[in-house]
């Protein structure tokens, strides 16, 4: 039974041979990885030097282990952000295909690489996603973050609540606003469905622009019982940029 089991395996491979999710290039025999070897080199790394509370990189070659200038002022909710690489070239593009032009097969893939970066960093009771406020979700048909924290908890064997964190009044887009108006346009932008008790909770988002939706969001969840709040991005972006929208 077990040479049968391997023979089909092989034939369905010969059929099917398995692509990348992204460039859609045929794996070479036995790749283990979600994504082959070109695209891999375009996803940038965060660089050693970055703020180890909101993973903003900083300038400096070497690594550091000081607060950025943000984080000083005003030290986020969140303890950590955990993030696959920089918001930038392959991963940016990755971002956009699953969020903006319905390559939902993307979610496993990217939540792949954002798991392997937790890694045993962290132990958490429950995942939330960012949610989307009811309006978006009917225009966009599904919601990237839920997708991503799905697969990351397939993966890490831990339950997550989808409907806890309610995203209840919809709010503009974060781009072009000055920090005072994002925090403005996030007030009262997210309430809870249920209080927490306790829980250690991993927020996941796709991208992280200013970390104000996530500072918001995050609040929330402690004001309303949770233990801790980190934060699992797949892109961080180094600073604002047009095309970020958070
Ligand atoms: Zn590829
Ligand atoms: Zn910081």
């Amino acid at each position: 039974m077990p040479d049968l089991r391997r023979t089909l395996i092989w034939l369905a491979d010969q059929l099917f041979p398995a692509a990348c999710p992204l460039c859609r290039c045929t794996f070479p025999a036995g790749w283990r990885d979600p994504f082959c070897a070109n695209c891999q080199a375009g996803f940038k790394p965060l660089p050693p030097a970055h703020c180890p509370r909101c993973a903003l990189p900083f300038q400096a070659v070497n690594s550091s282990s000081h607060l950025c200038g943000r984080c000083s002022l005003l030290r986020p909710p969140f303890s950590k952000v955990h993030c696959v690489g920089l918001y930038d070239l392959a991963l940016r593009k990755a971002i956009h295909q699953f969020k903006f032009n319905q390559r939902v097969g993307l979610d496993r893939p990217l939540a792949i690489l954002l798991d392997r970066v937790i890694a045993d960093d962290g132990q958490f009771d429950l995942i939330i996603p960012l949610p989307l406020h009811p309006r978006r979700l009917r225009q966009r048909s599904y919601n990237q973050s839920l997708l991503l924290a799905k697969e990351i908890g397939k993966l890490r064997g831990l339950p997550v609540a989808s409907r806890l964190l309610l995203k209840q009044r919809d709010t503009l887009p974060q781009q072009g606003l000055s920090a005072r108006d994002r925090e403005m346009n996030l007030r009262s932008a997210f309430g809870m469905s249920r209080c927490l008790s306790g829980e250690r909770i991993l927020l996941v988002d796709d991208v992280m622009t200013t970390g104000a939706t996530a500072s918001a969001a995050s609040r929330v969840l402690l004001q309303n019982g949770a233990g801790e709040v980190q934060v699992a991005v797949v892109g961080r972006a180094p600073s604002e940029s047009p095309q970020s929208v958070r």
